[in-house]
């Protein structure tokens, strides 16, 4: 089957397309990390290869700690693409002072309250066209 990327909704994730792929190498270890910049200390969310503050391309990876509380969230119960399953929450997570924009999976939008506790729990999606994993970050109830 020919892969089309325009329907492909997920990054592509091994060195060949981004300069943070050891972010997804990380991920799929079941590690949080981030970058923080070499040049000015700033730590960023989503990671960076270019720090938006001094102009940096230096960075090193920090582990984030994986627990957090739901700042927002949002429930998708229509309009899902095919083969995935519904209800989708997505949710805005506070972790280590950082705002993480991610997915809450297993989440009962009902028991989803704001300033619920979370843990950092990887979630594994489509490999990618040369059949190598890919891993999203995703939180669940603590
Ligand atoms: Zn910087």
């Amino acid at each position: 089957m020919a892969y089309f990327r325009a329907t492909d909704p997920f990054p592509l994730e091994s060195a060949d397309h981004t300069k943070l792929h050891e972010f997804y190498a990380r991920l799929a270890a079941g590690r949080l990390t981030t970058t923080r910049c070499a040049g000015c200390g700033r730590l960023a969310w989503p990671p960076r290869a270019f720090c938006g503050e001094c102009s940096s391309d230096r960075f090193d990876w920090v582990d984030l700690s994986g627990e957090g509380t739901i700042h927002a969230f949002t429930v998708q119960d229509a309009g899902l693409p095919g083969g995935f399953p519904g209800p989708r929450v997505f949710a805005i997570v506070k972790v280590d002072g950082l705002r993480v924009f991610s997915i809450l999976v297993d989440a009962e939008p009902a028991k989803i309250a704001i300033g619920g506790a979370v843990r950092f729990s990887p979630l594994r999606v489509a490999d990618d066209p040369n059949g190598n994993a890919r891993w999203l970050p995703a939180f669940r109830a603590a």
